[in-house]
């Protein structure tokens, strides 16, 4: 039985999600779907975009819905158009198999008229974004008693964008014995006023955070001087020759630039920014989601919303300015357990922050060179015969122009054909086997050792101390830890390779304050006291937890804050080069 099937949806659903490609349910479909089907409760899921929530919404919200009846019953409620226009088309194409659905979609910035009209025709359910709603309830061209179900997709981010009143409004129209199903990616407090204002004991689920930690995602950068980032960007397209993708820029005018700059290059992109016209802007889209564009150079805010799937590769311009939003950008690549890259051009000065960014993602971003002219050469010959070889070859076409193409040949042998063919079609490449010199990368991204210490504030350290505590003990040089993060009860470091098993070999059967020391590397937890050596302990100063003798025995007396003294090893004694500023600082943020 097809698994779908056994989540309760009929066959006309599955036939269609079939034909979408979905052979399984994703585990936010899992837990709502039964759920949802029977039609009796109210329903919060903590689910971001990308884990398949409209299908987890839509499929049961399809299956209760009376096709018969030309009333609305069914309300989507979604922060943004394009959020809009995707949720419709989703629907629709679930629908597909079903008696005739009307699945009308209400936004601003499209014509009033137009849409009032397609309301008065008749339709089972209405997708909107609050605002416009809002007009439509005032023009009373809208009849919300008649709702059955309403969902509210991105609840934090309607509430984010300023919709808090307009759904107060929407709701306060719609049937009391209604039901509520919310989507949200994070539960912060005004969501959860709604839900409380607005719901019945609704049942919660949550779906796997999908833009944390996405391992079919590979990250990637490369740090070049900031007036080669231009041409470094157009390697790295030119190294993919099939790539389809998003560029993000900072800034509205940034984008323009860089799209006319690859246009101009003879590149297939365009811009996507608020400085376009609405008109534009769906222009755009179409040629992106129909591929007739392969790249889409956009602001973050104008791509909040796009949900295209199969996109290979997201090019981050530059460093963008909060880590999350490396994240969210990333996120957009690898959906449904495909694979995707996520590429960063940076400047040597934003080599610290890209530690930040590994951090807030949990996942290493690996620095390679910019590849090279040999490389792009002979990845566009590859491809280029590649696509050769796979052409159709229309009849009609052939019967048309073969004879003027022998005319026009005579004389040529096949081989000086093929060559003569192979030199026009790879011609805009070849500079690239002229010796073309490589773009240097200025300034390398340092690749640490990640450390977890089960030491943090509550054993009264600082992430100063705790730093120079570190330096003296294992004999390190300061600038030899990259990165230093200090938390209620561990601390995260970034070390230089090879630091970590000086850092591990000294604190192996080591105590501070009667508490073992436990050093993670990696996902493996390492604990001190495999040997039966004898335990030595640090005791913190002043706050000495008064043990058992062992503890304090040979740790006695620690004068400085961190609480050391002793007898160390002498190999390990050294103190660092005097890097007490370098030590000082813990990376910055931002
Ligand atoms: P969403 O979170 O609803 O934006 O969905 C993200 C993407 O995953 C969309 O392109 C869906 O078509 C796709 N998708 C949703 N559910 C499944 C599934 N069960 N199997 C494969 N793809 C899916």
């Amino acid at each position: 039985m097809n698994p779908f099937e056994t989540l309760g949806l009929g066959p006309e659903l599955v036939s269609a999600i079939t034909r979408l490609g979905f052979e399984q349910p994703t585990p936010v479909q899992a837990q709502a779907i039964p759920i949802l089907l029977s039609g009796e409760k109210d329903l919060i899921a903590l689910a971001q975009t990308g884990t398949g929530k409209t299908a987890a919404f839509g499929l049961p919200l399809l299956s209760l819905l009376e096709p018969w009846s030309k009333e609305t019953q069914g309300l989507v409620l979604c922060p943004t158009r394009e959020l809009c226009l995707q949720i419709t088309k989703d629907l629709q194409r679930y629908a597909e198999d079903l008696p005739a659905f009307k699945i009308v979609a209400v936004y601003g910035g499209a014509n009033i008229q137009t849409q009032i009209r397609e309301i008065k025709n008749g339709a089972q359910i209405i997708v909107a974004t609050p605002g416009r709603l809002v007009d439509l309830i005032d023009r009373r061209a809208i009849n919300l008693e008649t709702i059955r179900y309403v969902i509210l997709d991105e609840a934090d981010e309607m509430l984010n964008v300023g919709f808090k009143d307009a759904l107060d409004l929407i709701l306060s129209k719609t049937p009391k014995d209604k039901l509520t199903w919310l989507f949200s990616a994070t539960l912060p407090n005004e969501v959860q006023v709604i839900a409380s204002r607005y719901m019945h004991q609704p049942v919660e689920i949550q779906a796997g955070q999908r833009n944390q930690g996405n391992e079919n995602i590979d990250h990637i950068c490369y740090v070049v001087k900031p007036r080669d980032r231009y041409q470094t960007l157009k390697r790295i397209l030119d190294a993919h020759p099939e790539i389809f993708g998003i560029v993000f820029c900072r800034t509205k005018a940034e984008t323009q630039q860089v799209a006319d700059l690859l246009h101009q290059d003879g590149y297939p992109a365009e811009s996507l920014h608020g400085d376009l016209s609405q008109l534009q802007r769906d222009q755009v889209m179409r040629k992106f989601r129909n591929r007739s564009i392969q790249l889409l150079v956009a602001t973050d805010v104008a791509a909040r919303g796009i949900d295209v799937s199969d996109i290979s590769h997201i090019i981050n311009y530059n460093l963008p300015d909060e880590p999350e939003v490396y994240t969210h950008r990333s996120g957009r690549t690898a959906r449904a357990g495909k694979k995707g890259v996520s590429i960063l051009i940076a400047a040597p000065g934003d080599v610290r922050r890209i530690g930040l960014i590994e951090r807030t993602l949990k996942q290493p971003i690996r620095q390679e060179e910019v590849p090279s002219g040999t490389l792009i050469l002979d990845r566009q010959i590859g491809h280029f015969l590649e696509t050769i070889r796979d052409t159709k070859v229309e009849s009609e076409l052939m019967e048309r122009f073969l004879p003027r193409l022998h005319e026009t040949m005579e004389g040529l042998s096949t081989d000086d054909i093929l060559k003569r063919f192979f030199v026009a079609g790879i011609h805009r490449f070849l500079p690239y086997g002229m010796g073309l010199e490589d773009i240097e990368t200025a300034g390398s991204r340092r690749q640490g050792v990640r450390l977890r210490i089960n030491l943090g504030r509550m054993d009264e350290l600082d992430a100063q101390t705790l730093r120079d505590f570190l330096i003296l003990m294992a004999g390190l040089e300061a600038k030899q830890i990259y990165a230093l993060e200090i938390n209620k009860s561990y601390t995260q470091l970034e070390v230089e390779p090879g630091c970590e098993n000086k850092i591990m070999e000294t604190f192996r059967d080591e105590r501070y304050q009667g508490r073992r020391i436990r050093i993670e590397l990696g996902d493996k937890l390492r604990e001190g006291g495999d040997s039966g050596e004898r335990r030595r302990s640090y005791s913190g100063g002043g706050r000495s937890s008064g043990g058992g003798g062992d503890r304090r025995g040979d740790r006695s007396g620690g004068g400085s804050r961190g609480g050391y003294s002793g007898n160390r090893r002498s190999d390990s004694r050294r103190t660092s080069d005097g890097g007490g500023e370098g030590a000082r600082k813990s990376y910055p943020r931002g």
